[in-house]
């Protein structure tokens, strides 16, 4: 007995002998060393040093067992940084980003004059002519907070139409040039799922809301292919400067599917892309018939959802509820889909093994999605595996919180909504129904995850704004005080994850992504201070030192 013990004891030694002489000094193309490298795996390990080879992590581990196993050709000295895995945005539009950039950005403007003053100068620099685009404006930042008028416009762009989007994309503010070019008069009905706003005589006052945008939408040139690259590759490049290694790209089209491999084909793609197709669309026929694009060019690019839109925005009252807005009698909002069409792209996508993301706001929206995805769902037998989203489940009805847990449907928000509605949002839906918005943590109590992410163009692209918005429900000035419902936070581990982990899983990509392991995609976000340790109110001001996406530096200090 003992001589077989010891000769296995014999084998099994050589054996370890064996694998560690071929591994000294093995030629790899990168060490980084000297980081806190949070993990984020099952252990929360932390460690200083990460190996990688091609676009793949292969060790982890201290400094000395790395350089004792590996020659690299690189060396990356993080001199104590902290590193994460790779930030991901679970909700985001990239061309919509590319065009703030390129545009009118009205982000953060205080008032109509200031507002009015931008389209000025831009009318200065365009020919006579020239549609004058912008985004960004929110009458909730405004003294006098009512929906703006064609007038103003008119008086600084009468040959030069006008169209300015709101900061939620839900409504715009056009002059009364792109009022004769789409032929909305005082004679025109509202389409369905929209509301051209008419004053007291009548006449259209230059808002229009949801499906009504479409009608000025449809007359403006399109992009060309030129036009769509270039504002890809400035939308990705800004996200790598700010962290994010993967962007959920939530509504694309065929044209923008067809110059992402072009980008992504000559490598000079900065981050994957886990891309939701528009409902309806040619790309959505096209893709039936295909069937999902998974893990083109080594995961860069994954086409494997659907986008609907259940309803509209809280903003501009275009989000569905049950009872009237409480600031707003008589008004339930507008649902853009029936039932039973959506029941159809279900049923479809089910089939098609596509993963189905429905916006939904408002209460009604919610529940009428979360019943949708239950029947078609409880068919197939199969409710967990197929990880179908809700975005934004932004107000919920108490009795639907556990609903996403129990169907296993995954929540996707925006941890910056909540801080940039919280001064008006209770306004709109009073006091008992606001208990259920913005609900994280009632959310992960129950069990579920959340998939975390920006939704910019509507909020600014930073991770570390939405991570800080998660943890302390505060604006950047630390108001109020302890917090928005400040029971709602989530604590550091959570924002991160759900930013990271969860986000990876809700693209199907949590054995690839979402912690620091050997054998994950090398993914990586170093910052400049450690945001599980540092003052909370210094979250936001984290700076990213590097960020590396596919085991390419593609952004650094
Ligand atoms: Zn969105």
């Amino acid at each position: 007995m003992k001589k077989i013990i010891i000769s296995i004891f014999a084998v099994v030694l050589i054996i370890i002998l064996y694998f560690l002489m071929n591994r000294t000094h093995r030629e790899i193309d990168t060490i980084l060393i000297n980081g806190k490298v949070y993990s984020f795996d099952s252990q929360n390990s932390i460690y200083e040093a990460i190996a990688i080879q091609g676009s793949n992590i292969i060790a982890v581990g201290s400094n000395a067992q790395l350089e004792e196993i590996f020659t690299p050709k690189n060396i990356i000295d993080l001199q104590g940084k902290s590193v994460f895995p790779g930030f991901v945005d679970g909700h985001a539009h990239i061309l919509g980003e590319g065009g703030k950039i390129e545009n009118i950005d009205l982000m953060g403007t205080k008032s109509q004059d200031e507002i009015i003053a931008k389209v000025a100068d831009r009318i200065k620099i365009s020919k006579s002519g020239d549609w004058i685009l912008g985004r960004g404006w929110d009458q909730n930042s405004w003294e006098k907070k009512e929906f703006p008028n064609k007038t103003q416009l008119d008086a600084v762009s009468k040959n030069n139409p006008v169209l300015l989007r709101r900061v939620d994309g839900h409504a715009v503010w056009v002059n009364s040039k792109a009022l004769e070019l789409a032929k909305i008069s005082s004679l025109s009905n509202n389409p369905e799922g929209g509301k051209i706003i008419k004053d007291n005589n009548g006449s259209p006052t230059g808002v229009l809301i949801d499906n009504a945008i479409d009608l000025v939408n449809k007359i403006i040139p399109p992009l060309t292919d030129e036009d769509i690259e270039r504002r890809l590759l400035l939308a990705m490049n800004e996200c790598a400067r700010l962290g994010l290694t993967e962007v959920h790209d939530m509504g694309v089209d065929e044209q923008t599917i067809k110059i992402y491999k072009k980008i992504i084909d000559e490598g000079k793609c900065s981050i994957r892309i886990y891309a939701a197709i528009d409902y309806p669309s040619e790309a959505w026929s096209n893709f039936l018939k295909t069937g999902p694009l998974i893990d083109y060019n080594n995961g860069i690019l994954t086409v494997r959802a659907v986008k609907l839109y259940m309803d509209g925005a809280l903003g501009s009252r275009g989000a569905a509820f049950f009872e009237s807005y409480s600031d707003d009698p008589g008004n339930r909002g507008l649902t853009l889909i029936s039932e039973a069409e959506m029941e159809k792209v279900c049923k479809d996508a089910l089939e098609k093994g596509f993963q189905v993301c429905t916006h939904a706001i408002g209460d009604r929206a919610n529940s009428i999605t979360l019943d949708v995805y239950e029947k078609v769902l409880q068919a197939d037998k199969n409710l967990n595996g197929k990880r179908w989203r809700v975005e934004h489940a932004q107000i919920l009805s108490m009795d639907d919180i556990p609903r996403f847990k129990n169907l296993g449907i995954l929540p996707s928000m925006q941890p910056t909504h909540a801080t940039s509605d919280m001064d008006w949002a209770e306004k709109r839906v009073g006091g008992e129904r606001i208990k259920g918005g913005y609900a994280w943590k009632s959310i992960l109590n129950t069990g579920s995850i959340i998939i975390s992410g920006s939704d910019f163009p509507v909020e600014y692209v930073n991770p570390l704004f939405g991570i800080y918005s998660a943890i302390t429900r505060q604006d950047q000035n630390g108001k109020p005080d302890s917090g928005w419902y400040p029971a709602q936070r989530m604590t550091r581990e959570e924002a991160i994850k759900s930013f990271t982990q969860s986000a990876s899983f809700g693209a199907f990509q949590e054995s690839n992504k979402g912690s620091i392991e050997a054998g994950k995609w090398a993914d990586l976000t170093i910052l400049d201070r450690d945001i599980m340790k540092c003052p909370v109110n210094e979250i936001y001001q984290a700076q990213v030192e590097m960020t590396i996406t596919a085991g390419r530096v593609v952004y650094k200090k």
